[in-house]
């Protein structure tokens, strides 16, 4: 480039440096102008600001050929060392370079060498990388920075304001929104949102975790509804069903939040299969969770004081019963999507599992057998006499004996009669399904 252009070039990326400063800048993106028409390239509008197409080689090379020669290939050159004197160059280089091309981790690299050695504001540095998601929503670079900065500056803070992990916290959940908005099946945008959550786990003296994740999966559930044929939003949802605090006394909270009466929905589903149940006294609103518990598993809790175990069994019921009634509105109404199919798969194995866990058994091999159990497990159980003494028949009953409790067979004619609805529509997935549950889960014999 001649002098002309290197002027210019300089003039850009110091209007575009002035702009950035301003706060709060949420967008930035390049506009396909042509002309040059004797005005600036820096546009600047509200929130947003863009660069005219026309400039956006010069700009580039222009910036990255100096990087290169001054500050990133001679690690032993003295400018390559970042100093107060040569940090603001660097910057007013780096800028413009990674809006333009954000996917060159070299970059990135020096971005977290001077913010190692504080020359840069965070919460710029969340600003920034904001603007370059804007434009690029799958930039993984660009989201590992932000997990980088927020390590940094939690490190850096030891004494925190009362609001401070919640604030980040909100920040990294809208920017998440913001690129699977933008940018459908973005694993990297959801596998940051998962970040997230551990990190909001990780700080849970200073935030309300269990909170935190009633909303996510409040949030995924209407989101999935939304984007039924992407897997990745679905893969999320996994997640925070896994990480609902079953135990929280704020459940009954959590299904308001729903606005679903989690405990009539297991109601319901047995009813529909079991018509003697619907007469049946015990199995009102009010019943224990104990009464649920004897009847799903065909299990007197007599002698049994696991309530514990009784409690979370059943939260863990309720909110899989749950998913697997809306899975089946989901796969009726959206047809042949191959994601609401997967997360089927999810959904049975879970229950499948959930009721394994209860009897204190486990597939190995595609077998069932008597779960091994850690010293400190063996003697919590024993400590109960009749969970105790179940463990150690498990060995002399057949260990099928989970193949007859009513919750199987329920659940078992359940998918046979969704599988054979599919079918009269021709979703090939329903075909599919049920391979799954007689090959991966070995349900042939019983289905
Ligand atoms: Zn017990």
């Amino acid at each position: 480039m001649d002098d002309f252009h290197n002027g210019l070039v300089e003039k850009i990326i110091k209007e575009l440096d002035n702009v950035l400063a301003k706060t709060p800048l949420t967008e930035f993106d390049i506009v396909p102008v042509e002309s040059t028409k004797n005005k600036t390239p820096v546009l600047h509008v509200n929130s947003s600001v863009a660069l005219e197409s026309w400039c956006v080689k010069h700009v580039y090379n222009y910036c990255y050929g100096d990087l290169i020669e001054d500050f990133l290939t001679h690690p032993k050159r003295r400018l390559s060392r970042v100093s107060s004197l040569t940090y603001k160059r660097i910057m007013l280089l780096l800028n413009p370079t990674l809006l333009i091309n954000p996917d060159v981790t070299t970059l990135w690299n020096k971005r977290r060498e001077l913010m190692s050695k504080r020359f840069l504001d965070w919460v710029a540095e969340m600003q920034f990388t904001r603007l370059v998601l804007s434009r690029k929503p799958k930039c993984n670079d660009a989201f590992s920075y932000r997990r980088f900065v927020i390590d940094h500056v939690m490190r850096e803070t030891s004494e925190r304001p009362p609001h401070f992990v919640s604030t980040i916290l909100e920040d990294e959940l809208e920017v998440c929104t913001m690129t699977a908005d933008k940018c459908p099946n973005n694993y990297h945008s959801w596998d940051h949102r998962r970040w997230a959550l551990e990190f909001a786990w990780k700080y849970r003296a200073e935030v309300d975790s269990t909170l935190i994740f009633y909303n996510e999966y409040k949030f995924i559930v209407s989101w999935t509804g939304h984007h039924v044929s992407d897997y990745s939003c679905f893969h999320y949802r996994q997640y925070c069903l896994k990480k609902l605090n079953l135990l929280d006394e704020r459940w009954p909270v959590f299904e308001k939040m729903l606005e679903a009466d989690l405990r009539e929905n297991v109601q319901k589903f047995i009813e529909t299969r079991d018509p003697a149940q619907k007469t049946s006294k015990s199995f009102k609103k009010t019943i224990e969770d104990e009464d649920i518990i004897a009847y799903l598993f065909d299990y007197v809790p007599n002698e049994c004081s696991c309530y514990t175990k009784f409690y979370e069994t059943c939260r863990k019921i309720e909110i899989y019963i749950y998913e697997l009634t809306q899975n089946n509105d989901f796969v009726k109404y959206y047809k042949y999507h191959e994601a609401l199919w997967y997360h089927r798969r999810f959904i049975v194995t879970e229950i499948l599992t959930t009721m394994y866990d209860f009897f204190e058994i486990e597939r190995v091999n595609g077998k069932l057998a008597r779960k091994k159990l850690s010293p400190d497990q063996m003697e919590a159980l024993q400590k109960c006499k009749k969970c105790g003494s179940r463990y150690s028949e498990v060995t002399k009953k057949e260990l099928d004996w989970v193949y007859h409790c009513p919750l199987f067979k329920i659940l078992i004619q359940h998918e046979k009669e969704v599988v054979a609805e599919r079918r009269k529509d021709m979703d090939k997935h329903a075909g599919r399904h049920e391979n799954y549950l007689k090959c991966v889960h070995g349900l042939a014999a019983h289905y």
